[in-house]
């Protein structure tokens, strides 16, 4: 029995499962269920509210949301090794945790989630960065979630909470920061995890504003900021010369000097030149 619920400890699941990490699915798995109830707690009061975890894996942070009260957890694992132990954790959670065999970028998770809605996840390193951009970028807002409670390396989630001036600031911040707050609420060693990563992890904690901090087309922002970005020791003018022929009275008018860099450039400042380049 572990500390957390009357289920086998972790280690003795990946055990009597045969749960060798695989890197190709980016597997560092979770084994202390205090820890992983921890993190469920930075999610907020789950009492009330569907959870989605992408990855599972052997369910560590599973069942630290089923027992920190989660009214339903939807989980998304990749792998098909992982599924008879969810199935165990299932079992001892009645009609609260259903899983799905499957690719995360690839199912519809709102098909069986009901609001409101958070999302938890110690996510897969490779898609990490992909989901999270998702989840920020839907045309409306708000969006279907809530919040998001995310591990990340540590150096993605100081770009997630950048700002201007530091070299961790750019399109993440800004995605981010534009319609959510954001905050790292726990850091992690390598040790914490088995295997242990090469690099340290961190919790973000984002929680979904009601309406954007700034008006803004969530297409042309994207896209400015990305150009902007991707040359980011240029001058605006120079690495926005694509957005529109006179970008330079562009970034005028959003009271940007054309000579600034993206680093220095704030969300708000970023927010008024996308609505500069949407007038025709
Ligand atoms: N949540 C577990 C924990 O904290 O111990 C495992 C986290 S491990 C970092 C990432 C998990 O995501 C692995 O179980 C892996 O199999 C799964 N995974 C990898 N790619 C995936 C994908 N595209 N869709 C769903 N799950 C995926």
């Amino acid at each position: 029995m572990s500390a957390i619920d009357p289920l086998p400890p972790l280690r003795a699941v990946i055990a009597s499962h045969g749960l060798s990490a695989r890197k190709s699915l980016g597997q560092n798995f979770l084994l202390d269920l205090n820890l992983t109830a921890k993190i469920a707690r930075q999610a907020g009061d789950l009492t009330q509210c569907d959870v989605l975890e992408i990855g599972p894996g052997p369910g560590g942070l599973t069942r630290g949301l089923l027992a920190e009260g989660a009214r339903k957890v939807l989980a998304i694992e990749k792998d098909p090794r992982c599924i008879p132990a969810l199935e165990e954790i299932a079992a001892a959670y009645p009609d609260r945790l259903q899983i799905i065999n499957g690719d995360a970028l690839e199912v519809d998770p709102l098909a069986h989630l009901t609001p409101p809605i958070r999302i938890a996840a110690n996510l897969p390193y490779n898609i990490g960065t992909e989901l999270l951009v998702r989840w920020l970028t839907p045309a409306d807002w708000p969006p279907f979630w809530q919040s998001l409670t995310l591990m990340f390396q540590r150096e993605v989630a100081e770009r997630i909470v950048a700002t201007p001036g530091s070299k961790a600031y750019g399109r993440l911040a800004i995605l981010a920061q534009w319609r959510c707050t954001a905050r790292i609420v726990m850091s992690l060693p390598p040790g914490a995890f088995t295997p242990p990563p090469k690099v340290s992890s961190a919790v973000v904690h984002l929680e979904a504003l009601p309406e954007p901090r700034f008006p803004a087309d969530p297409a042309v922002l994207s896209r400015v900021v990305a150009a902007a970005f991707n040359q980011r020791r240029k001058m605006l003018r120079a690495a926005l010369k694509g957005q529109a022929p006179d970008i330079e009275d562009r970034l005028i008018a959003a009271g940007i000097a054309p000579t600034e860099r993206a680093e220095q450039v704030g969300l708000e400042q970023f927010c008024a030149l996308a609505r500069a380049l949407a007038r025709p």
